[in-house]
């Protein structure tokens, strides 16, 4: 069976060709395929600044300097995992129901195959419709969800969908077990005093960014794995959780966040969770500064592989996929 890999810069330099995610094949099949990268350019839901349609683009542009080997966990990617770019889903402009409709729909077959998808957005209303397609095959299932901002707000100007309410929605459907998940790095100025109580009525466990400084990264994450257990997760990171000193590219930025080397870490703090599935929302390239957002949404999506490899090859010893 084919292996799906990126193209060696030794063979074909890495500024060179059509950009896409790690320089992987762009291929739209569901077979012999580990995990499949898949951008998501819908921004029509955002409460502020919108073009994050546009995320998906500056993303795979900046990753083709991604290496394969990951130091940090010890993995080579490609030696353990077959994985493509499998392009864009057809979003459409200004019909949230559509676009619902087409991403669930799209992304069904590849979750029933067994793909991990990796999803770029987007903003972060996609994951409503992501966590749709996830729930059909696994049930419901937990999330670890980074953000300056909880997602479970109720109405917007009288409706239900917007990139401020996914998770209540999410737990609505029955689509997450809210008793496995927990919600990371939020901060800043709500609208009330109990703002963080909407959530925690849903069932999530709330971790602030005081919280974070006053217990450290490694207790976080040591926090994070007790409540996830080995349950089946899905990990959904806004970059906005990022200070925007680090991460300017982005709709609804909240000043006092991680740095980029912090979440970093964080993530790996995530290896050998029972991963369902990922995305990276909210990154506006308008707004990037140096192309500082776009790299890093690389890279967060780099360790995601990294950990998909990891748990494959600690799953089946040396066992080479393809
Ligand atoms: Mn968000
Ligand atoms: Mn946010």
């Amino acid at each position: 069976m084919t292996k799906y890999k990126p193209i060696a810069p030794q063979q074909f330099p890495k500024f060179a060709g059509i950009k896409t995610y790690m320089r992987l094949p762009h291929c739209r099949t569901t077979q012999g395929i580990d995990f499949a990268v898949v951008g998501v350019p819908w921004d029509g839901a955002t409460s502020y600044r919108t073009g994050q349609r546009l995320g998906p683009d500056a993303i795979r542009k900046v990753s083709v300097t991604l290496r394969p080997y990951n130091q940090a966990l010890d993995v080579e990617i490609f030696e353990q995992c077959s994985g493509v770019d499998y392009g864009d889903l057809p979003v459409v402009p200004g019909y949230i129901g559509d676009t619902y409709a087409r991403i669930e729909e799209e992304l069904s077959p590849l979750v029933a195959a067994g793909v991990i998808p990796v999803l770029m957005g987007g903003d972060h209303s996609i994951t409503l419709p992501e966590l749709r397609a996830i729930a059909k095959t696994h049930g419901p299932v937990a999330l670890v969800h980074f953000d300056s901002h909880t997602d479970t707000n109720d109405q917007y100007f009288g409706r239900p969908y917007y990139h401020g309410s996914p998770f209540r929605r999410a737990v609505e459907e029955n689509l997450l077990l809210p008793d496995y998940s927990i919600q990371v790095g939020m901060r800043g100025s709500v609208y009330s005093k109990d703002a963080y109580n909407d959530s925690k009525s849903l069932g999530f466990k709330v971790i602030t960014m005081a919280d974070i400084r006053e217990m450290g990264l490694p207790k976080l994450s040591e926090k994070i794995r007790e409540r996830v257990e080995q349950t089946r997760v899905f990990v959904t990171f806004d970059i906005d959780v990022v200070d925007p000193a680090f991460a300017p590219g982005t709709g609804t930025p909240e000043i006092g966040g991680l740095t980029s080397g912090e979440a970093i870490d964080l993530i790996q703090g995530l290896n050998g969770l029972n991963f369902v599935g990922f995305d990276v929302v909210e990154v506006l390239p308008d707004y990037d500064v140096a192309e500082l957002t776009a790299l890093l949404a690389a890279n967060i999506i780099y360790e995601f592989l990294s950990m998909i490899a990891l748990n494959k090859k600690n799953s089946n010893g040396n066992e080479k996929p393809g």
